[in-house]
């Protein structure tokens, strides 16, 4: 394969199953974002494909060549961290030149006055100098090659450490939150920058965040992880609106996805607090997830409690309580929709489309009946 594999990966710490049998592939030039909450073993994956943490179990494959046993200088694979770490005391220049110069200069080459004696050293030097104005150049930092860190702001710093992992041309691009030290403003723009430079270098990119709305404006793919497993690789739109897992689901969306606990009864019908809900499943217990842009406010449907209000600016949120089961709903409606009392009793309907019916052990299920997609369930 054409491209980074991740192949039956596993790694203990003690008793901690930091990875417990992770698959991943990421196809050259494919942006596969990963995600999953603090812990659940993203970073120990990185370093597991960068070669700085080994696995107890699995291969690691580039291009159809296993590296598992390299070392992380001969895997070409480029890193990208939050901490940028850069040399404080080099310029721009030299900091983006250094995965070459250590490439590409012997120890010798490298000593600042020894190494010019060596033949053939000028055009080696002449050569990095070329691809370090190329790789400066992709990024915007031309103005910038004769300053040091220090007198860089953090996005300027982040730019530079992209530029130094672009400057060798690897097969594979590990970013581990890079833009999580930047500010909001600066996070979106970066975004893009990050997007437009992966296209034309065209590397396969694992892209760590724990920003979602990061990964799904980013990524071609999203893999979310959860205690050391991996639960979903799939496209942003499949992530959000066909999660096979209710741990996906409330995982990706915010703010979190509704869930509602609910029992299919022996002929599968499906009762909320024990009304009708017109849905139907394999009988025993199921949970139903509605995402808050799904649900509206009715005449009739689940009864609920309003309980007070955010106003985002391009919509409202109602906070709400299921009258019966006192479960916590969220409802995005319309800035400028009407806003109930605090403490007044509301109906909410949604249409059966969009309703995620998961089993008892978090799996997705599918609806039994054949109900019209935009039949709206209002109950009975
Ligand atoms: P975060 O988003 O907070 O960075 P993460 O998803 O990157 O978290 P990891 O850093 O990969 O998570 O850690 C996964 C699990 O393995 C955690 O429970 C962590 O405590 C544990 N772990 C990681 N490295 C070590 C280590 N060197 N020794 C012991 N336990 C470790």
């Amino acid at each position: 394969m054409h491209g980074l594999s991740i192949q039956s990966v596993s790694r203990h710490f003690g008793e901690v199953r930091a990875l417990d049998n992770v698959s991943l592939d990421v196809a050259a030039g494919e942006f596969v974002a990963l995600v999953g909450p603090s812990g659940c073993g993203k970073s120990t994956l990185m370093r597991i494909v960068a070669g700085i943490e080994t696995a107890d179990d699995g291969r690691i494959s580039i291009n159809s060549r296993d590296i598992t046993a390299l070392r992380a200088a001969e895997r070409n694979v480029a890193m990208v961290f939050q901490n940028y770490a850069l040399y404080p005391h080099l310029t721009v220049r030299e900091n983006i030149a250094v995965p070459l110069a250590m490439r590409r200069l012997s120890a010798l080459e490298r000593l600042p006055l020894l190494g010019r004696i060596k033949p053939g050293f000028s055009q080696k030097r002449a050569a990095i100098a070329e691809d370090v104005g190329k790789s400066a150049q992709a990024l915007g930092l031309g103005a910038l090659l004769d300053r040091k860190p220090g007198q860089l702001s953090g996005g300027q710093r982040q730019r530079v450490a992209l530029a130094r992992a672009i400057v060798r041309h690897p097969d594979a691009f590990l970013m581990d939150e890079p833009l999580s030290n930047l500010d909001a403003a600066l996070r979106v723009q970066t975004r893009r920058e990050i997007v437009d430079i992966h296209r034309r270098v065209g590397a396969a990119t694992l892209y760590v965040t724990h920003d979602q709305s990061e990964a799904l404006t980013m990524a071609d793919r999203v893999a979310v992880m959860q205690a050391g497993q991996l639960l979903q690789v799939s496209s942003p739109e499949a992530i959000y609106h066909d999660p096979q897992d209710i741990r996906v689901a409330t995982f990706i969306g915010s703010p979190r996805i509704n869930v509602l606990a609910a029992e299919a009864d022996a002929a599968g019908f499906i009762h909320i607090a024990g009304q009708p809900s017109g849905l139907q499943a394999a009988p025993g217990p199921v949970s139903l997830a509605i995402r808050p842009e799904n649900l509206r406010l009715a005449s009739s449907g689940i009864a609920c409690r309003a309980d007070g209000f955010e106003f985002l600016g391009e919509s409202l949120l109602l906070h709400a309580r299921h009258g019966a089961t006192k479960e916590a709903l969220i409802i995005r409606l319309a800035p400028e929709a009407p806003r109930p009392h605090a403490g007044e009793l509301i109906h909410l309907s949604f249409e059966a489309k969009h309703v995620l019916v998961f089993d008892r052990h978090g799996k997705r299920v599918a609806l039994r009946n054949h109900i019209a997609q935009h039949q709206e369930m209002t109950l009975a």
